[in-house]
């Protein structure tokens, strides 16, 4: 492999809070679902920027929408009104079916930060005392690195040495119904909130039937439903939302990862019974609903539930899996090959556990830009409009990057 640019790396390693720990390359451009790095070699994306470009690198309806609306207004912050966050609200409300109302964020630790505020005024409107508006949430899950969306985060790696944490959230097994049912013993829960499928965590979805489940506690209780779709909607599992899947009606969901496409955006969706929760001056922010966001952000949601995107990654999920099994049958390095859509999960066998980051060092040398989830799993998340080539391309370096990596 040419030597990267060093200088440049050592830049990031001399000034960077040294939080990440990046593959030593340098990428400078994309096109598809292929990156070129500084040196000119290609990549096939399997990452897509952590589940953010879903329409690929260069979508040209998301750059003509970005670079007509930079010719017009940048910014204007929500005390005053531009078009493009007006439009997407509307569409986004259209498109989902449940809400009424949405905010718009940056990001997706921001949009579950304004998921959880909005449920603590709920219950307090309700006359809840504070210790009865207690969130309960789930091993594994992932809602971001905020205080609150940390502490959200039943993940100990991710919360040791920040604590005091905000009290009042409860953590309870995935996909253990008895478990949850027993979280709601004390009637304080004022929410449930999870992922339809946890990322981070090792791309594990939802039990069939554990959302409804959810559902009918939460009503038997008067507790509010809060999804976090920042990875697993847009798309990304064959529906626009994951929780279409399972038929349930939420009254929260977050999002944020795609729905920009690679530019930074998030949204709340809120249903009817927390709509009006909110008034004037109960919550805010500068840049949420930038007009630049939002008119990159009303492309990518009209494309992303689009049929012809749908079907793509109903074909694509196929192809993939279809691939993973043939390595499997040659390597047998997979336990399992889990997740839904183009949210896949190859979980390491016992034999090869704790290698994924190994992995996907041989994968960058082989061309390939893979992701992890946890040190055991790892985590395919292909643009949505990944074609045959791009894909089957893909799978022959990962196909050689793992033989590399057995031989050691
Ligand atoms: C990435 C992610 C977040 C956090 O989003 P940021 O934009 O990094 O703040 C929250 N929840 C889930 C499920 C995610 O995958």
């Amino acid at each position: 492999m040419p030597a990267h640019d060093t200088r440049l790396i050592d830049l990031g390693k001399r000034y960077w809070l040294p939080v990440y720990k990046p593959r030593e390359l340098i990428l400078d451009h994309g096109k598809g679902a292929r990156v070129w790095d500084t040196q000119g070699r290609d990549y096939v994306d399997f990452g897509a920027g952590i589940a953010v470009n879903a329409l690929g690198h260069q979508d040209p309806d998301l750059l003509a929408a970005l670079t007509a609306q930079a010719h017009k207004l940048w910014h204007s912050s929500n005390v005053f009104y531009t078009e493009p966050p007006l439009r997407l609200a509307e569409e986004l409300v259209q498109a989902c079916g449940f809400a009424e109302r949405v905010f718009l964020c940056n990001s997706g630790a921001e949009a579950n930060e304004a998921a959880i505020k909005l449920v603590r005024k709920w219950a307090a409107a309700q006359g809840r005392p504070p210790e009865r508006r207690v969130i309960v949430t789930f091993h594994g899950s992932f809602h971001g690195r905020t205080l609150a969306t940390v502490t959200a985060t039943a993940q100990p790696k991710y919360q040791q040495g920040y604590e005091p944490l905000p009290a009042g959230f409860r953590y309870v097994a995935f996909n253990d119904p008895s478990a949850l049912e027993a979280a709601f013993a004390a009637n304080d829960v004022a929410a449930v909130m999870l992922e339809p499928v946890q990322g981070e965590g090792g791309v594990l979805p939802a039990a069939p039937g554990f959302l409804q489940r959810i559902r009918a506690l939460c009503d038997a209780h008067d507790a509010l439903l809060v999804l976090d779709e920042i990875q697993c909607g847009m798309g990304r599992t064959g529906t626009l939302f994951a929780h279409e899947q399972d038929q349930v009606r939420p009254d929260i969901v977050t999002l944020a990862k795609a729905l920009g496409c690679g530019f930074p955006i998030g949204a709340l969706l809120a249903g009817p019974k927390v709509a009006e929760v909110m008034q004037y001056g109960a919550h805010g922010t500068t840049f949420g609903g930038n007009p630049l966001a939002a008119a990159v952000a009303r492309v990518a949601l009209r494309k992303l539930a689009s049929p012809s995107v749908r079907l793509n990654v109903e074909h694509q999920a196929n192809a993939l899996r279809a691939g993973l099994a043939e390595i499997n049958q040659a390597s047998g390095l997979f336990a399992e090959v889990r997740g839904r859509g183009l949210m896949i999960g190859a979980v390491l066998a016992d034999a090869w556990k704790g290698n994924a980051a190994a992995i996907l060092d041989h994968a960058a040398g082989h061309g390939l830009l893979l992701l992890q989830a946890g040190p055991d799993v790892l985590r395919f998340l292909p643009p949505l409009t990944i074609d045959d080539d791009e894909l089957a391309e893909g799978l022959a370096r990962l196909g050689a990057a793992l033989r590399d990596f057995v031989a050691g």
